[in-house]
């Protein structure tokens, strides 16, 4: 089959493509020293900004008028710098903020792990756990301020997930939900609130689930939601019928895939769902955010996006078959299966 050709960029665009970790860390300091939270107060020149964050005043002005040449700040006509409706996303208590995200992505544990794709590349194996010398999971159980990173980016960048799951899901013909590896529970909570009848498990590691008990009690879901510190390699909690797993399945090579979805097989009713919210690659080569997001897998945790096809393949091999691909307006689709 002919693929769509995508038009081939041109030099300035091949350049850009090659600069852009340079922007990328950038924008990584101006958010971990929270510029733009102290934007929120007005336009400030760069010596307030180093004052109060303790840098260097002529570098910072530096990294400031580069990141104002892509509208991450603008540079006003008395020399300060102020708000752009992009540094407002990366502020910490904006809706959905891309703070964390951008913390964790560029900080301490992807950043160092990308400078070693060339290791995966060569040998298949996980460029973070050859750099490292322990899986992600392990590390972030060790790096406690990492974790927590990493658990507020996934939060943050979950919002406008969640919202597009509740607008083309309809989760009101279930009992009980089952979010298996759900972080600190942005997601069940959103599905809660929206569904007042429902109850929810929210299972993560022990860790984790430390961190998502009081925001589930903060919710005031704390009599609908129980919370499961646990494996999901060993089980997933029983009741649900429906097991959700959002940017879980992309975690894990296919055998490790299969462990988790067989687990939910083995808990749930025969006509309970198995709901994927992952990317699902496709098979021509237009642009698309899964296929960089894959390399993301391959470097962080072993796992990988996959196409319709490779979740066909590996329901089946947990007994599950595909019931539909609902494509949605943020980097994941809705995956449904349900027991064969
Ligand atoms: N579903 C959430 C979090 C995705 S990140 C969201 O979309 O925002 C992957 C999650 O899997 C993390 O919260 C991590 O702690 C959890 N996880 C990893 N290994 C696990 C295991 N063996 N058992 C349970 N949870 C696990």
């Amino acid at each position: 089959m002919n693929q769509p050709v995508n038009q081939p960029p041109v030099p300035e665009q091949i350049l850009q493509v090659i600069i852009n970790f340079w922007s990328s860390r950038a924008v990584y300091v101006f958010t971990k020293l929270g510029i733009p939270d102290l934007l929120n107060s007005g336009p400030k020149t760069a010596e307030e900004l180093a004052a109060a964050t303790k840098m260097h005043a002529p570098s910072l002005y530096r990294v400031l008028r580069a990141l104002a040449s892509i509208g991450f700040v603008s540079a006003t006509a008395d020399g300060r710098f102020a708000q752009t409706p992009v540094s407002e996303i990366l502020v910490t208590d904006a809706p959905g903020s891309l703070r964390w995200f951008t913390m964790s992505e560029l900080g301490q544990e992807h950043y160092p792990a990308w400078g070693n794709l060339m290791h995966s590349v060569k040998n298949g194996e996980i460029a973070f756990d050859n750099f490292f010398g322990a899986d992600i999971w392990k590390y972030f159980e060790q790096n406690t301020e990492d974790a927590a990173v990493f658990n507020n980016s996934m939060s943050g960048v979950t919002a406008a997930t969640n919202e597009e799951i509740l607008a083309l899901y309809d989760f009101s013909p279930f009992r009980t939900v089952v979010d298996v590896g759900g972080g600190h529970g942005g997601l069940i909570t959103s599905i809660l609130k929206a569904n007042p009848e429902l109850k929810g498990i929210l299972l993560d590691a022990p860790q984790v689930i430390e961190g998502a008990h009081a925001k589930i009690e903060a919710a005031g879901l704390a009599d609908r939601c129980e919370t499961v510190g646990g494996d999901f390699f060993k089980s997933v909690p029983a009741g649900g019928d429906a097991y959700i797993m959002k940017w879980i399945i992309h975690d894990w090579n296919d055998e490790r895939a299969i462990t988790i979805l067989k687990n939910c097989h083995n808990q749930m009713s025969q006509n309970g769902k198995v709901i994927i919210v992952d990317c699902v690659v496709p098979e021509t080569s237009e642009p698309d955010f899964s296929k960089f997001f894959d390399l993301n897998m391959m470097v962080m945790t072993g796992g990988k996006e996959r196409t319709e096809k490779e979740f066909v393949q590996i329901l089946g091999a947990a007994g599950l078959k595909l019931l539909r691909v609902i494509p949605t307006k943020v980097p994941a689709s809705i995956v449904e299966a349900e027991p064969v």
